[in-house]
């Protein structure tokens, strides 16, 4: 776990946006993974995403989970960046310098509102493409997005499928930033709430979403309570 979260970027929030600025600007490469405790988890049992997390990849604090572990295992981390905040400033940077996207997951009506939504809210972005997340060849459309060569690529498929998937291709972009955001298109698309400030505020969104979607406790207990023993497991051992 130390070999994870040693990589987490370690600093302000507002410093890593002026970051993904300079990348846009220089159309630098990037493959972002936002991680929580699902992360860690799942890269406990799964090799081949433990090894992408180990790659060459930029990781951000998303969950508060993330901040509490590195508190008790004594590494420093400043503070969450969410990777639904780091969407919302990536849409904010492309349409001040007129850049492009594709939009990747979620169901058809989700990703199209999103997309209606972008067109309205930063009329600047050009939209190179969008497509579902059910499509059955997810292949095809990876092919197409390497293509288009997006300067922002989001994949909204859920975690580890969305990351595996960037990896597979990610060699054979020319440049883009990639990133895997989950249910972001969920909420962008006001088809979910995101959870109200005061909750964001507390770090309670967690709480807010097991409210909201009780079919999600099995999940949280496998990943978040296991997570918590697994971190002091971790502080033993170290
Ligand atoms: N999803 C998808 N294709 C799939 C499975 C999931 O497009 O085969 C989408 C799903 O519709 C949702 C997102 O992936 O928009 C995952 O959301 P979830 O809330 O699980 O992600 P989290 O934010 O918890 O990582």
């Amino acid at each position: 776990m130390h070999d994870i979260l040693n990589k987490v970027y370690s600093d302000s929030s507002d410093s890593y946006y002026i970051k993904l600025s300079k990348y846009l600007d220089t159309n630098t490469k990037k493959f972002i993974i936002t991680a929580n405790p699902e992360t860690i988890m799942i890269a406990k049992d799964n090799k081949e995403f433990k090894k992408v997390l180990k790659s060459d990849v930029e990781i951000i604090p998303d969950g508060i989970g993330i901040i509490y572990a590195a508190k008790i295992l004594k590494i420093k981390l400043k503070e969450r960046i969410t990777g639904y905040d780091t969407m919302v400033n990536l849409f904010k940077l492309a349409n001040q310098k007129k850049k492009s996207i594709y939009l990747f997951g979620s169901e058809e009506e989700v990703v199209q509102k999103s997309v209606d939504k972008i067109k309205k809210e930063y009329p600047k972005i050009v939209i190179k493409g969008f497509s579902n997340g059910y499509i059955k060849d997810k292949d095809k459309v990876f092919k197409e997005i390497i293509k288009k060569e997006p300067d922002i690529c989001l994949v909204a498929l859920g975690i580890p499928q969305q990351e595996l998937l960037i990896n597979k291709y990610f060699d054979k972009a020319k440049k883009g930033i990639f990133i895997g955001v989950g249910g972001s298109f969920d909420v962008y698309s006001e088809t979910k709430k995101r959870a109200p400030k005061l909750f964001i505020k507390l770090n309670l969104e967690w709480l807010y979403r097991l409210l909201k979607e009780p079919g999600r406790i099995k999940r949280f207990y496998n990943n978040n309570i296991k997570f918590i023993a697994y971190v002091f497991k971790n502080r033993k051992n170290n």
